[in-house]
Parts: structure tokens; sequence; C-alpha cells
């Protein structure tokens, strides 16, 4: 039954019909309000000023895929330079994480890894970090190209890898030559059986199985792992093996979402873990915010709740 609402729901995410019918409705913003602190950039930046006060770094997104033009892509690439700019401005320990298919992947590599630049650059200049999100698996061999090039030139870049893909472990160990930083994720998007693995606990024992990878890793300083999940049990897991694999609290760090788990990402933080929370931000949260229902069916209670009035 969950299979089944989650891929409804993911089918539900690509309808930009729905997207235009639902996304002006005032209970429909109210719930995806749960999972971001508004719609501009001068909220998630007073959100991420807030985090600070309890220990939490922050991972700054403008929410956005699959443009329309390489116009939309500069525009975009021009308000990340912005980002970075007040980022620095406010003193903020503020990543920011970007999609490829933002900055103009679907119309041309080189244009996409030419903006890629322009923010890496920037990044560094304000001392911050670049994230490259994985988006579905069609992306897959041209994202990890983009971060390569980027790798090649700037230390302080980092990309997602799925833990649900059937080739994230081959892609983990051709990047490690590179010393990559990894966000290791469990996947949002709908995907075959043949790419990914259609049961939860397959998933879930890759995750296990690449975080030990990446720490063993992290133990030869080879790499930073980042683990990027809200899966107490699996950080609980995580822990003990990085403790085992004699990798500090600082020589990983655990990141999760706006809205998700909060208490437990400031109890992480009160226990020495570096932990950063991953802050959306936009107009257009569509997409998105049908990936978190998705995540957890559970969540369009939620949203039939906040139908109601109060
Ligand atoms: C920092 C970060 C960056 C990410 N970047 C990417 C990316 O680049 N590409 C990509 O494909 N995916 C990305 N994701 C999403 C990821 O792939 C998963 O879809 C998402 O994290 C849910 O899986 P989980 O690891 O939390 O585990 P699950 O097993 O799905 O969840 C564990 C528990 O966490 C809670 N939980 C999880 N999701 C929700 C939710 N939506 N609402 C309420 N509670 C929830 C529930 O209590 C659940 O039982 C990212 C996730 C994080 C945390």
């Amino acid at each position: 039954m969950t299979t089944l609402a989650r891929s409804v729901l993911l089918r539900m995410s690509k309808s930009r019909w729905l997207a235009r019918a639902v996304t002006s409705r005032r209970f429909v913003r109210k719930a995806a309000k749960r999972f971001m602190p508004g719609e501009t950039l001068a909220n998630a930046l007073d959100a991420a000023q807030e985090l600070a006060r309890a220990r939490l770094g922050t991972v700054l997104t403008q929410l956005g895929e699959n443009l329309a033009s390489q116009g939309e892509a500069d525009a975009v690439r021009d308000h990340y330079l912005d980002v970075f700019d007040q980022v620095g401005q406010r003193g903020l320990n503020a990543h920011v994480s970007v999609k490829p298919t933002q900055l103009g992947l679907d119309f041309s590599q080189t244009r996409c890894a030419e903006r890629l630049e322009a923010l890496a650059a920037r990044s560094e200049a304000v001392g911050t970090f670049l994230w490259l999100d994985m988006e579905d698996s069609g992306y897959v061999d041209r994202t990890l190209n983009l971060y390569r090039g980027l790798r090649a030139r700037h230390e302080k870049v980092g990309i997602a890898l799925q833990a649900y893909l059937r080739r994230t472990p081959a892609d983990l160990k051709a990047l490690l030559s590179a010393r990559p930083t990894v966000r290791l994720v469990k996947g949002a998007y709908a995907e075959p059986a043949r790419v990914a693995f259609p049961r939860k606990r397959d998933t879930d024992q890759a995750f296990f199985d690449l975080a030990t990878e990446l720490l063993g890793a992290a133990a030869n300083g080879q790499t930073l792992p980042i683990i990027g999940t809200h899966d107490m049990n699996l950080i609980k897991r995580i822990n003990a093996k990085a403790a085992e694999l004699g990798v500090r609290n600082g020589g990983y760090e655990i990141h999760m979402l706006y809205g998700i788990r909060m208490a437990e990402q400031k109890s992480l933080a009160v226990q020495g873990h570096t932990v950063k929370t991953l802050i959306s931000y936009g107009e257009r949260w569509f997409p998105w915010y049908m990936r978190r229902l998705a995540e957890r069916p559970a969540n369009v209670w939620f949203v039939v709740r906040s139908m109601l009035p109060g």
C-alpha cells in the first residue's frame, strides 16, 4: 500500500497541470510550510540564523528544476551568486546546494558547467561550500562528470549519491580517488527496479554498506562523509561504525531536511555531532513537496488537517 501511495505521489509530482492547479490554494501552501520556512531567500537566511543558535549549520537550496530556457538558468546562477554574498555578509555557517537541471543541464552540459564554475568560485571566495544534488537516474553520469570537473579545480565542493541505485557502489569506488565530499542519501525519485532497489530494506542495507565504505575512506583522510538521512536507526548504527573505525565526530556530518526530526537534529548537535539542516525555499515547490509526501505517505494527513480551520 505504501509503495503504491509512493508511486502515485511521485507520478503526481511530475504533473505541471496539478502544480498550477494546487500551488495557489491556501491550504496546500499552509501544508507546504511544514517543510520550508517561507518562499523567499530572506525567510531562509533568517531561519539559518535561528538554527545557528541551536548549533545547527545549514544548507540552502532554491526550489525549481527542469527549466524552460538558458535565460532562466542564468537567472538561477545569478540568484545563487547573491546567496553566497548574503551568506558572507551575515557571517552564516551556510552551504548552498543546487540541482544541475536548475542550472541548465537539459540544454547544454558545457554551459551548465560554466555556471557551476562561477558558483564554485564565489563559494570559495566567501569561504563556504557548494553541493550538487543528485536528480533522477537519467542525470547521474552527467552530474558525476560535472562534479569531477569542479572537484579538479575546487576543494570545497560535494555531490549527493543515492543508495537506492544499483550502480552507486561502483560510482563511489570510481569517485574516491578524486577525494570527494559525498552526501549519502537514500534517493527520492521514482525509478524502475532494474535501476533502483524497489524494497526499502535493500536500500537501507545499501545505505549502511556505502556509509561504511565512506567511513573507511574517511579514516584514511580520503573523504568527508555526509550522512543525509532522518533514519535514526541507521544513524545509530553508523555512529557505532564510525567509533569502531576511529572516525571522530567532526570526521563526518549528519544532514537532515528542515521540518523533519528537528528535535533529533538539535540533540545530535548537543551530543557533539556536526549537524546541518537543509533549508529549501522558493515559489516552485510543488514537485519537491510531492517527493516529501511520497517519502512518508502519512504526511498526506497533514495536508488534510491543514484544510481544517484553526
Ligand atoms: C540533507 C538531505 C539532502 C538530500 N538530497 C537529496 C538528493 O540530492 N537527491 C535525492 O534523490 N534525494 C535527496 N534527499 C532525500 C532522500 O533521498 C530521501 O528521500 C529522504 O531523506 C527520506 O529518506 P530517509 O533517509 O530520511 O529515510 P526514511 O526511511 O524514508 O525515513 C526515516 C524516518 O524519517 C522520517 N521521515 C523521512 N522522510 C520524511 C518526510 N518527508 N516527512 C516526515 N518524516 C519523514 C520518518 O519518521 C521516517 O520513518 C536528501 C535528503 C536529505 C536529508
